[in-house]
């Protein structure tokens, strides 16, 4: 999508293009723990605050109806969500959704609860009826300027999803269709994470925005609809742990500093920042505080992951061969490490009053010797 045509769009639909004063946010929640909330407002840069306050240059104030957060309740609440479905608001407004989707139709068609009427997940009524989320997702996603689906359970279905539950529960993209494009003409952006690190929302956040704007093209999304520089390199790639991985170097229980993939680590294929972001403010992440990688962010999570903290299968492979080469690699640098500990001065004797220290042994000199050459010739 380039800016002409978000414009194009934006007139067909009658929706002003930027630059925007503001921009309206409607967070609706599905089947969710609200943990994706309390991860958003952990962000830092920017935080929610700042756009809430309209004080990042270049980034529309933001203005936020929100299932928990909002002061207001009852039709005050619901009045936001009503103007922007008779296209009532005096800008466009993004359409958040966190949790997942529950299939109001199978209660309706009597697939499933025959007969007990009712509704899994509901928000205000109207003439005594219940609201389902699920309506507000198809009367409000359309004339949205863009749809950001956050956390696990909205995007992919997560636990809610999971084998054998009762309500149908889904992703947004899965209850919206592969056609469906918002009033700008994108498709469902969708930000994995159980939950998700707050500053990946925020930023995906603002960089829409200045798309929205006018400022900047529209950043690049993966063919899942996730910010291709966010998801498209894995845990394993960002690890503290990883230089332990690589000299084959397990932990053999928890609390051990070294990589976790034999108790249960998935880090090597799931697509996800948080061991080189931290979880917030740059701080923490599953891998710095001693716990496994279990592929939260991951459309298979989590029945394709479990169980949960066994060895992932595949793992045993890939560590003998790790342990192998390791076991070549590691006294190799262990010799350059120990040269390398040594000025060129200190050829037989260290002048450390620390403990009894000799120059390198000469074995060890010979391959220095030799590492030299090379070094200096290349
Ligand atoms: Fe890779 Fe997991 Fe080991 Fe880190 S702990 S190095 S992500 S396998």
């Amino acid at each position: 999508m380039i800016p002409q045509i978000a414009d194009k769009q934006a007139e067909q639909t009658k929706l002003p293009s930027g630059p925007l004063e503001k921009i309206y946010v409607i967070w609706l929640a599905g089947g969710s723990c609200d943990g994706c909330s309390v991860s958003v407002l952990g962000a830092t840069n920017p935080s929610l605050e700042s756009l809430m306050a309209g004080t990042v240059p270049g980034l529309p104030k933001l203005v936020v109806s929100h299932t928990v957060l909002s002061i207001e309740s009852g039709d005050e609440y619901l009045d936001q969500f009503r103007r922007a479905e008779r296209g009532e608001l005096d800008a466009p407004y993004v359409v958040v959704l966190e949790g997942s989707v529950t299939n109001e139709r199978q209660i309706k068609d009597g697939s499933y609860n025959k007969g007990s009427g009712g509704f899994y997940i509901a928000i205000g009524e109207e003439n005594g009826r219940p609201i389902s989320t699920a309506e507000w997702l198809d009367r409000l996603c359309p004339k949205a300027a863009a749809v950001i689906a956050i956390g696990t359970c909205a995007t992919w279905g997560g636990i809610p999803a999971a084998e054998g539950n009762a309500t149908g529960a889904m992703g947004l993209m899965d209850h919206l269709g592969t056609d469906f494009r918002s009033a700008f003409g994108l498709p469902v952006i969708n930000i994995p994470g159980c939950a998700p690190i707050g500053d990946n929302f925020i930023e995906t956040v603002a960089s829409v925005l200045l798309f929205l704007q006018g400022l900047t093209p529209l950043p690049e999304f993966d063919e899942l609809g996730r910010p291709a520089w966010l998801y498209g390199e894995t845990v394993h790639d960002g690890c503290p742990r990883a230089g332990y991985y690589e000299e084959g170097n397990f932990a053999k229980g928890y609390g051990d500093k070294e990589c976790l993939v034999e108790l249960g680590c998935w880090g090597p294929v799931v697509q996800c920042n948080m061991a080189s972001r931290g979880a917030v403010n740059g701080i923490g992440g599953c891998m710095q505080s001693g716990g496994v990688c279990i592929g939260c962010t991951m459309p298979g999570f989590p029945d394709k992951f479990s169980p949960m903290y066994a060895k992932p299968p595949g793992s045993g492979v890939s560590a003998t061969f790790t342990r192998a080469v390791g076991s070549v690699i590691k006294p190799l640098r262990r010799v350059t490490q120990r040269d390398k500990n040594r000025s060129i001065r200190w050829s037989e004797r260290v002048p450390s009053g620390w403990g009894p220290q000799r120059g390198s042994p000469g074995i060890e000199r010979v391959t220095n010797y030799f590492y030299k050459k090379v070094q200096k010739g290349g």
